[in-house]
């Protein structure tokens, strides 16, 4: 098959590309490199079956395809807050372009949404049938609400023009190639303690969140691209932890003796997050299999690696954290 990925030079469409070359399909990577890099796809560029468009979905392209990965946006607070504006012209316009390839070509079009659909939520673990409580003029509206109208255009496509469209929920998300000021959660105190810089823990630290590993992820991707149910689907990872937990396990695989910082919550900061992941597990027989431990572990190395050898885990000098 064809298949397009846009934001497929990011952190979770490189990953999708690395299975789907694999798979022996023709791929075409569309990206502005806002947040993504060449190198996250290096590996294929000198592949015959694979495809590089700098492009900006904002604008329309003319494509013939057959299955439509649509992941162009930006997903950490720091980048989609950089430019508002620009982030809700992606998921609105971007979106709406990407439907009408889809339209005009008749492909699938699976629509990378989001957790944050649900706002802060006051059902827990959140459901698919959750409406949300989302703040309309917030500092994370322009994500929240964007990917919000991007489900909505997404529907409405396949009332209107029965476009067979695909609309997967994504929870938190992590692993190898994540950007080191990409300001998520795992990268910062990953990237911290490889520093031996103190964890920026925001607000307290009993806010949770549930962290599922990319590999993970990429499964439930194409599972509910190349099955039968629209969806939406939640896919994460149902472990919640709080913020706290989160630095105490990198403080305990990188440095216990790096000290935690706080600093104060940003506005609208979801208090607590996790998937319920029924519908996962009936439509397309999916459950994340890398537990916390394990994938910090992968990331942790992997940061290591791009980052230069600090210092290796076991062998830290006392005084390096005086
Ligand atoms: P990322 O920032 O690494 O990747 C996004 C990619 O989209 C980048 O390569 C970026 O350059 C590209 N892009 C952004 N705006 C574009 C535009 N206007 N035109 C063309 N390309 C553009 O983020 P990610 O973590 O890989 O997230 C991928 C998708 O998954 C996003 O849609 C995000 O909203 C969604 N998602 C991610 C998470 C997560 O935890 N990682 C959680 C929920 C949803
Ligand atoms: N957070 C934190 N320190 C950081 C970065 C984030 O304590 O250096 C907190 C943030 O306030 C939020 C949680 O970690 O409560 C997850 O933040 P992230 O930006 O990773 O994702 P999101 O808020 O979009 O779930």
């Amino acid at each position: 098959m064809r298949i397009l990925v846009t934001g497929g030079a990011g952190f979770i469409g490189s990953h999708l590309i690395d299975r789907l070359m694999d798979q022996g399909h023709e791929v075409i990577c569309l990206d502005n490199f806002y947040t993504g890099h060449k190198r996250n796809i290096l590996k294929w560029l000198d592949h015959p079956y694979f495809e590089l468009i700098r492009h900006d979905i904002t604008e329309p392209i003319r494509l013939e395809v057959d299955q439509i990965y649509h992941l162009a946006c930006p997903a950490s607070p720091t980048h989609y807050q950089y430019n508002p504006v620009k982030t809700i012209k992606t998921n609105v316009m971007g979106t709406m372009n990407m439907l009408g390839l889809a339209k005009r070509v008749k492909s699938r079009f699976l629509l990378a949404s989001t957790s944050e659909v649900y706002g802060d939520p006051e059902v827990h673990p959140q459901t698919e049938d959750y409406r949300g409580n989302v703040n309309p003029i917030g500092i994370r509206s322009c994500y929240d609400e964007g990917k919000r109208v991007a489900e909505t255009l997404a529907f409405d496509y396949h009332r209107q023009n029965d476009v067979d469209i695909r609309v997967v929920r994504i929870f938190n998300t992590y692993g190898t190639r994540m950007l080191e000021n990409d300001g998520r959660v795992v990268s910062n105190f990953v990237v911290q303690a490889l520093q031996s810089k103190p964890l920026t823990i925001y607000g307290d630290g009993s806010q949770t969140r549930s962290f599922c590993y990319v590999s993970d992820l990429v499964e439930g991707l194409m599972r509910m691209m190349n099955g039968a149910y629209i969806g939406p689907v939640n896919l994460g990872n149902p472990d919640e932890y709080t913020i706290l937990e989160l630095a105490q396990a990198v403080q305990q695989m990188v440095n216990p003796n790096i000290p935690i910082k706080h600093e104060p919550l940003p506005q609208d900061d979801p208090r607590r997050r996790k998937p319920d992941i029924t519908k996962a597990r009936i439509h397309l027989d999916w459950q994340p299999e890398v537990a916390l431990l394990g994938g910090l572990k992968l990331t942790i190395d992997d940061f290591r690696a791009r980052m230069g050898d600090v210092l290796p885990t076991d062998v830290i000098e006392p005084a390096m954290h005086s």
